[in-house]
């Protein structure tokens, strides 16, 4: 199933005073419910039916509605404590306003520069179905995605990405900021996927320039150029 938030919480209202809930204990629950999600996104909330270990999600290249978590929906409603469900929409929201991806084909970015990335940090992206290039980008764009997410809603223990795609993904943003002067997440909240790419293949090339000589370091000029 999938539900408009405001008809969900309706829905939702009145299945459970059936099941023997206290009503206004449950309408006091689900207004809170509603008035929380909307204050965290100007998006569209959708409730949708989800396998258990995923808390929401947004289709790739929609920028107006995400899903959230139909059980996790409703237990907040049931036991009024909304502190996950704000962090999941806190995140899908940061979805909705940001690169979804970085373009990697577009910017020439190739094998050999994700092998020089990954030699250099932690990355440790779960390759499934798509290419390896797809996993190093959702990896990131998680990674991005749930460290803005945390700058206002705190950390968010339950979720995957807090202790992998996350501090892997700021290691490489400080680097990178550090060494060459690109500022990532500047160009992840503008939502420059091509700019992003050009970043990553900057920054392989420079990594492999540094191996080879010994205390190498761009010049001031060329990292304030890179950064602008
Ligand atoms: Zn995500």
């Amino acid at each position: 199933m999938t539900m408009e938030l405001s008809k969900y919480a309706d829905y939702k209202v009145e299945q459970l005073v059936e099941l023997g809930h206290s009503r206004p204990k449950i309408e006091k629950h689900a207004q809170t419910f509603k008035s929380k999600l909307l204050s965290t996104s100007g998006y569209n909330a959708l409730i949708t039916s989800m396998d258990s270990c995923t808390g929401g999600f947004i289709e790739r290249g929609n920028r107006s509605n995400y899903h959230l978590s139909e059980a996790l929906s409703e237990a907040a409603i049931i036991n009024g404590d909304f502190e996950e469900i704000v962090k999941i929409a806190g995140h899908e929201s940061v979805h909705l306003d940001s690169a979804q991806e970085f373009d990697f084909k577009g910017a020439g970015f190739d094998k050999s520069d994700y092998g020089v990335l990954m030699e250099a940090f932690d990355l440790q992206p779960k390759i499934g179905e798509e290419s390896p290039l797809e996993a190093l980008s959702r990896y990131l764009i998680e990674g991005l995605t749930e460290s803005k997410n945390q700058e206002r809603h705190g950390k968010n223990h339950n979720c995957a990405y807090t202790d992998d795609e996350v501090p892997a993904t700021e290691n490489l943003v400080r680097s990178l900021q550090r060494e060459c002067g690109i500022d990532l997440k500047a160009q992840f909240r503008a939502n420059q996927p091509l700019k992003m790419a050009q970043s990553l293949k900057f920054f392989a090339n420079y990594l492999r320039i540094k191996q080879d000589i010994a205390n190498f370091s761009l010049p001031a000029s060329a990292v304030y150029k890179t950064a602008s």
